[in-house]
């Protein structure tokens, strides 16, 4: 069997840069003002570049991105128009290669459940003092959101590392949810990096009530989220950057030293990574890796959504215990 390889995409919404809206600094690094939304174009060459490589991986959608409405009843100051172009997009372009699941709600304030107001504190400080009674209607809202936008879902994205504190009422809460929105009894998230460690791969979370979670963690870095704050765009800074994950001659980079030690390379990168603060940087070192990839690890390595990696752990289970942490 080829050794499964995925590529984690945090952070996207249609239009609304949840970055902007939470980054909490006006300006990138090197002083130029953070752009507040992602033309529907960016998103097309997004899928291109998947298409031309076979990328497959986990592609969040952010229900009520930084607080601006939600993608089922409309965005603040973003046309009916763009938004139905990017869920079509969405639907027809990026899935079913990208299992797509939400990073709760809105990626920025936490939200009150009966009224849609934003509370004073984000998601990840909310998510620190909660237990199953408020963590079942919080992800159960976002993945039904996700629901009535036509979107198929069985997983989640911690935004930040929400939970992380009550993971065990987190990780119960995720599976309760699953099933309440959806039926499905196999559940899937994203809280969790495993770098730098030998023979790193998903694992089950969680088993009760004939229902089951997988963890799927990041085990490299987001290398190109660097193009947020440079305003190069030549073809050698592109180069370098793709050198992290895989050198042009396939021998080195992150991907390789993870499938050395018998680990499973899931890939990690953000929206506003790929975007580059509209330069489209990312997307390029993106197009430049699945390249890399495709000519030299092809006969060793298979792109997986994260719905097949959960069933491919599901038909294993005793091959992908816990890690100690
Ligand atoms: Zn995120």
């Amino acid at each position: 069997m080829k050794t499964p390889i995925s590529w984690i995409i945090d952070d996207p919404a249609p239009i609304i840069s949840v970055y902007y809206e939470h980054a909490g600094k006006p300006n990138t690094q090197d002083g130029r003002p953070l752009i507040p939304t992602y033309s529907n174009e960016m998103f097309f060459e997004f899928c291109d570049i998947i298409e031309r490589n076979g990328i497959c991986g986990k592609f969040s959608v952010v229900p009520m991105p930084g607080n601006k409405g939600d993608i089922v009843n409309g965005l603040d100051g973003v046309s009916k128009e763009d938004l139905d172009e990017w869920m079509n997009c969405l639907k027809t372009r990026v899935m079913p290669a990208f299992s797509v699941g939400p990073e709760m709600l809105t990626h920025h304030k936490a939200v009150d459940l009966e009224t849609g107001a934003a509370l004073p504190m984000n998601e990840r400080d909310w998510a620190s003092t909660q237990d199953r009674k408020t963590f079942v209607p919080y992800i159960s809202k976002a993945l039904s959101l996700l629901k009535e936008a036509g979107l198929y879902s069985i997983g989640v994205t911690s935004p930040w590392d929400f939970g992380i504190e009550v993971e065990d009422e987190y990780e119960h809460s995720i599976s309760a949810s699953v099933e309440q929105v959806t039926g499905s009894k196999k559940a899937w998230f994203f809280l969790r990096g495993l770098r730098d460690r030998p023979n790193a791969k998903p694992w089950v979370a969680r088993e009760e009530d004939g229902r089951t979670l997988v963890s799927i963690p990041a085990t490299t870095r987001d290398y190109i989220w660097q193009t947020i704050d440079c305003p190069r765009t030549d073809d050698e800074y592109v180069s370098e950057i793709a050198d992290n994950l895989i050198t042009a001659d396939g021998k080195e980079g992150h991907i390789i030293r993870v499938l050395n030690t018998g680990g499973y390379p899931i890939l990690i990168t953000h929206w506003q990574s790929l975007m580059s603060n509209g330069l489209g940087t990312g997307l390029r070192v993106m197009d430049e890796v699945g390249k890399r990839i495709k000519e030299h690890l092809s006969d060793k390595v298979e792109w997986m959504s994260f719905e097949q990696i959960t069933d491919l752990v599901l038909s294993n289970k005793e091959a992908y215990p816990k890690p100690v942490f």
